[in-house]
């Protein structure tokens, strides 16, 4: 076997890999159908090593070759759709199909001329580049790219280019003069182990895209809180963080608030709706802050509200509003009186976080002693 045959069975292999790894992965992903279309893009694009093989060995070159080139184009056109999926670009279908066809019915027209001619070379390497270069254009023309995106776009751009430079070089160094020639060739040489090794990096940067996506997934999912849809005390914590690394400075404000009588509450409705009061306030806080506030449901029936970039009188004003509609939250029985008492305080720098915390608890215990129901500012604040 010489070193073209060698790299070949390696392609086929690393494909086969690619394409059960992507698999096994679409049962975690949210971008499923992104990757069962690069599974079977991988999978098709394997045979293709099967079929250059049997080019070489199996003394009827023609249908093989085109098996070849088909099944290569089909794989990434496969891939395509694939990368268009997870990027929101997916091509439509009936394109797809078109350009795969069209695609082999070229390389078909072009069998019969002399290998290794700048059109014969051309016509047979630019359909693979523009489905690359098409692949590349799907993520790098997507919204909100990460720099794992970016490389991704650019992986793509220099795989579909590097058919243009495989062409150049089928013309300067020679592909053989027949389809069989060609395994034994400096040129297949070059060309399956250049190939192989961006197929290789796209592969492991389509799989690393997914396995990201999947574990921001499940931090979002281990941070948030399913009965009030609010983030639960972690999550809260690390929103508050990142939003105080954007604006260290300036006044924040912190609301905390605790449901009244919430005992009382599931004792006499019962605890399904004890659950309903805090799906209800959950939503109310929703609809109430500002975009910009992290919101959290931190303890059994206690909430807390970050505000960057907002003052005390601010701060207060949102949560006598949530005090007020408290007690008209919807879905509940009729005769369910449901009110909160809330505790508001402010600092200025990062460092005065928790004593922000601390002074919001206090008003909110004085808020409770007071009588329940009401809203008090931290003293000094
Ligand atoms: P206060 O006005 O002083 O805050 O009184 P309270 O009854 O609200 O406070 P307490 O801390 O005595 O009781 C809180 C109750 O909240 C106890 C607990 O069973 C209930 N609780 C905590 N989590 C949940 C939950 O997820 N669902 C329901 N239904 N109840 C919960
Ligand atoms: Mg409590
Ligand atoms: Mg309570």
């Amino acid at each position: 076997m010489n070193g073209a045959a060698f790299f070949l069975g390696v392609n086929f292999v690393v494909a086969l890999c690619f394409s059960a790894v992507f698999t096994v992965v679409a049962r975690r992903s949210r971008s499923r159908r992104a990757a069962l279309w690069l599974a079977s893009g991988f999978g098709v694009a394997s045979l293709s090593a099967i079929c250059e093989l049997l080019v070489a060995y199996a003394g009827m070159p023609k249908p093989f070759a085109l098996g070849a080139f088909a099944s290569v184009l089909a794989g990434m056109v496969l891939i395509w759709i694939g990368v268009g999926e997870l990027y929101g670009h997916p091509p439509r279908r009936w394109i797809a199909i078109v350009y795969t066809v069209a695609s082999v019915a070229l390389s078909y027209a072009i069998y019969d001329l002399p290998r290794g001619t700048p059109l014969q070379a051309f016509c047979y390497q630019s359909p693979f580049a523009i489905v690359l270069l098409a692949s590349a254009y799907s993520v790098l023309s997507s919204r909100g790219r990460k720099a794992i995106d970016h490389f991704l776009g650019l992986l793509l751009l220099l795989t579909g280019l590097h058919f243009f430079i495989k062409a150049g070089l089928a013309v300067y160094v020679g592909a053989g003069t027949t389809a069989t020639d060609y395994i034994h060739t400096n040129y297949a040489l070059i060309s399956q182990s250049a190939t192989a090794i961006l197929i290789v990096a796209v592969g492991l940067t389509l799989l690393a895209t997914l396995v990201l996506e999947i574990m921001a997934d499940q931090r979002s999912e281990s941070e948030k809180d399913i009965l009030s849809a609010l983030a639960n005390r972690r999550g809260f914590e690390r929103q508050v963080q990142s939003l105080l690394a954007h604006a260290p400075n300036g006044q924040h404000a912190v609301i905390l608030c605790d449901l009244d009588h919430f005992k009382r509450i599931n004792d006499t409705y019962g605890h399904h709706v004890g659950d309903l009061v805090i799906q209800g306030f959950g939503r109310l806080m929703n609809s109430s802050a500002p975009k910009s506030a992290a919101l959290g449901r931190i303890g059994g029936e206690e909430f807390a509200i970050f505000l960057p970039d907002t003052d005390l009188r601010s701060a207060a004003l949102l949560a006598h509003t949530l005090r007020g509609a408290t007690m008209t939250l919807p879905g509940l029985p009729d005769n369910l009186n449901v009110t909160a008492s809330f505790g508001v305080s402010s600092f200025t720098s990062l460092s005065q976080l928790p004593e922000a915390y601390r002074q919001a608890d206090m008003a909110l215990y004085t808020a409770k002693n007071a009588g329940r129901n009401q809203v008090k500012e931290a003293i000094g604040a």
